[in-house]
């Protein structure tokens, strides 16, 4: 049935401005690395993709290599992008990035300005798009310079092939040398990706604090560590989750006596809130005003309405914050 955009869309959901910049993210983000590519149903992602749009989520985030097998996911969100969503182009931030193994031979990877202008040439036409929201180069390369990453970014800019441009995985001292080249180029750095969950949190370690010096918006991805940050492990390892999926990424035996303990404890604190412990995980990364957005990913819609009600309880006391701590230390 030809889709048409939930009128109330802009209800509901909050938007952040991203550092300095005049650019607006949704608090809550849907990425597109688990469940989009072509060994899952194109339906059940079309389906994902809608059903966040229709709540006020506006950005979806991709990646050159996401799938299985890498380059799937783009095609099949090119797809739902055609067939649904581009009359509402210009309500989206769609973002991709280069930086993992993408093709065999010396070009397909890392940080050379021929990967990246090449990768990104690809991902454009795998999503029928002139031009990506956010081009991110998606981890450091320690053997290209520093100066001919930043450049091949700045140049993807100036050829219209992207609006902003973010840096993935950085840590805080070479993200900080990245701004400093961006910046005399001409091209500002718009946002960092950065892994941060209450299970995850070496960004506390100096590179909020940069981000926040240079007026760079951070978005952190797998707030809800996998899914582990949630219920869904509390009786056992359902059939459909990402850990009985034989995924590298979340393989049982990370599910651990002490680690299933911790998420326990933080379920009652959840409870007492009047929330699921998900919700209570993504409003605990939101907490303040350093992350611009939390990039969740999600296998049901019910996935993603409870992230967005989330939004309805922000706000964490200081007893509860340290409750928290106490757990997490
Ligand atoms: P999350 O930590 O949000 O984990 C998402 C998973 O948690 C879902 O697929 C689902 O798993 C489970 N889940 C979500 N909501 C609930 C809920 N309410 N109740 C119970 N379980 C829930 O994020 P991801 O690890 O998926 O990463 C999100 C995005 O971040 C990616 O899609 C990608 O865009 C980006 N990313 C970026 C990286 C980078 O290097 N820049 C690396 C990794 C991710 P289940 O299948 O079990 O239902």
């Amino acid at each position: 049935m030809l889709y048409q955009a939930n009128p109330a869309r802009y209800k509901n959901m909050l938007y952040r401005r991203c550092g300095h910049s005049g650019l607006k993210l949704p608090a809550i983000s849907l990425g597109l690395w688990h469940n989009f590519g072509d060994t899952t149903r194109f339906e059940t992602g079309r389906e994902l993709v809608r059903h966040a749009f229709d709540l006020g989520i506006t950005h979806f985030d991709l990646a050159n290599n996401y799938g299985p097998p890498p380059g799937s996911a783009e095609e099949h969100f090119g797809r739902i992008l055609r067939e649904d969503l581009l009359p509402w182009r210009d309500e989206l931030i769609i973002s991709s990035k280069a930086g993992y193994t993408m093709w065999e031979g010396p070009y397909g990877d890392w940080g050379s300005k021929k990967y990246l202008v090449a990768s990104l040439n690809q991902s454009l036409k795998r999503l029928g798009l002139d031009y990506v929201d956010i081009f991110y180069h998606h981890r450091p390369d320690p053997n290209t310079p520093l100066e001919e990453t930043m450049a091949a970014l700045d140049l993807i800019v100036r050829q219209g092939k992207a609006l902003y441009i973010g840096l993935s995985n950085y840590p805080a001292e070479l993200a900080q040398r990245a701004f400093n080249i961006l910046n005399k180029l001409g091209t500002p750095c718009l946002i960092h990706q950065p892994k941060y969950s209450m299970f995850e949190r070496w960004v506390e370690g100096g590179l909020l604090d940069t981000l926040q010096q240079n007026g760079v918006g951070s978005i952190a991805f797998s707030p809800l560590a996998g899914g582990v940050l949630t219920d869904r492990y509390l009786a056992g390892i359902p059939e459909d989750s990402r850990a009985a999926s034989g995924s590298v990424f979340l393989k049982p035996e990370q599910l651990t006596v002490e680690k299933l303990d911790k998420v326990r404890q933080l379920n009652a604190i959840a409870q007492a809130r009047g929330q699921k412990l998900s919700q209570m995980a993504l409003a605990w990364v939101l907490r303040g005003d350093r992350v611009t957005s939390v990039l969740i990913g999600a296998s049901k819609t019910s996935q993603i309405d409870d992230a967005v009600i989330s939004l309805g309880n922000l706000q964490l006391s200081e007893q509860e914050i340290s409750d928290i701590e106490k757990i997490l230390m």
